[in-house]
């Protein structure tokens, strides 16, 4: 029978492991381990699909850099953000992200930055995939016509903002109250914090392409069209998905 004095070692070993683990996921923030081991609240979603399914248009190495380490980063960031703050952590962060001025300042530009890089990413690896690329159908198709003109003129607007964004950012098609427009955002900026809804959005950050395209960024963007998955993005345009 254990007695009192073995049960507090016993319960004081079982801490000290503990506090071991704990120091060592925090040195290890800078490359956190995969969702499952996530400190939370925030977690890295799985990429839907494997780090090569984008390939040719996308290079498997770029995909699993930018996903395990630059989202993962964002993750890591914004729980370390909002670690002492439960009114924030305990919503989703699209809901902090729409509402920002709700955030306390102290943290407001941490959860703009990380909170936009992590809400944007877990959108943007949704709105790919193997074999993706043609064109959308249905309402979602009449609508970009109306809107642009043509699918071939909205694809030209588009890629004219991604191209045209200065540094790093995105591209967006958003729906905008009953409109659709094409809105460039810098840095982690997300369309929710403006009250637009993204359909469809590319990452221009140099870490989605430089390893295959270097400085060839309407390369990128061109290639990009090819892995689109339309079906998503008809789900998000159908109000759907967040
Ligand atoms: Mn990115």
């Amino acid at each position: 029978m254990m007695t009192r004095r073995q049960a507090l070692k016993t319960t004081l070993m079982t801490s000290l492991a503990c506090a071991t683990a704990a120091e060592f996921r925090f040195a290890n923030a800078q490359t956190p381990a995969p969702s499952t081991a996530a400190s939370g609240p925030f977690t890295l979603p799985s990429l839907p699909y494997a780090f090569d399914a984008l390939e040719p248009h996308i290079d498997a190495r770029t995909m699993q850099i930018h996903h395990d380490k630059h989202h993962a980063a964002y993750v890591a960031n914004l729980n370390k953000a909002v670690a002492d703050l439960p009114e924030l952590s305990s919503k989703p962060v699209d809901d902090l992200l729409k509402n920002l001025s709700a955030v306390p300042e102290k943290v407001r530009t941490a959860v703009r930055n990380q909170g936009g890089g992590h809400y944007n990413h877990s959108i943007f690896w949704q709105m790919m995939k193997k074999n993706g690329g043609g064109e959308p159908s249905g309402e979602l198709a009449k609508t970009i016509d109306k809107a642009f003109g043509s699918f071939n003129a909205f694809k030209e607007q588009f890629t004219k903002a991604a191209v045209g964004q200065f540094g790093s950012g995105w591209a967006w098609l958003v729906r905008d109250g009953s409109d659709l427009k094409i809105v460039p955002s810098p840095n982690q900026d997300s369309p929710i914090s403006e009250g637009k809804v993204p359909l469809l959005g590319v990452d221009v950050w140099e870490h989605a392409y430089y390893l295959k395209y270097q400085n060839r960024r309407p390369d990128y963007v061109a290639a990009w069209f090819n892995v689109i998955n339309w079906g998503y993005v008809t789900e998000r345009f159908q109000g759907a998905s967040k």
